[in-house]
């Protein structure tokens, strides 16, 4: 199969899909860290993955070709009908980049984690270690202001 098939077999999907390997990744680590999150919050700017609303933290869980990850090898171009991608990168990252901004008007912080990020759990922890920061300082602060919402397990 060329990267080509792939890539246009994924094109019949949804662009942002919901519950993909990274994305479970991610969550069960914020999980075993205490944290507890909504998932793929469509009343939010860009429906987030992963929506921690006390701190109010949206995180998306981006894959590297759709959604453009700079200067990565997963973003690559398909060789045939460039100018479709290029079109319907463009259109992505400015979608991105406007829920991106729509979620900061609104006081929200937007954590980015690619989906090469995620197979190197030491940059996973990396990335995540100010969230998780931050969380441990929340905690220690005010118990009683955590709030739990409704919890799902993976
Ligand atoms: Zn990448």
């Amino acid at each position: 199969v060329t990267v080509d098939k792939k890539a246009k077999s994924r094109a019949m999907a949804q662009i942002r899909t919901k519950d993909t390997a990274p994305e479970l990744a991610v969550r069960k680590l914020l999980w075993h860290q205490g944290f507890r999150y909504r998932l793929h919050v469509r009343s939010l700017p860009g429906t987030p993955d992963i929506v921690l609303a006390s701190a109010r933290v949206a995180v998306f869980v981006n894959g590297c070709f759709w959604h453009r990850h700079p200067s990565c090898r997963r973003a690559s171009i398909p060789k045939t009908r460039p100018q479709f991608w290029l079109k319907k990168f463009d259109a992505n990252v400015r979608r991105d980049r406007r829920a991106n901004s729509a979620l900061k008007k609104f006081g929200w912080s937007v954590v980015v984690i690619w989906e090469c990020e995620v197979r190197d759990s030491a940059v996973l922890m990396a990335r995540l270690s100010p969230l998780i920061e931050g969380h441990r300082r929340r905690v220690n602060a005010s118990f009683a202001a955590i709030k739990l919402g409704n919890p799902k397990a993976d």
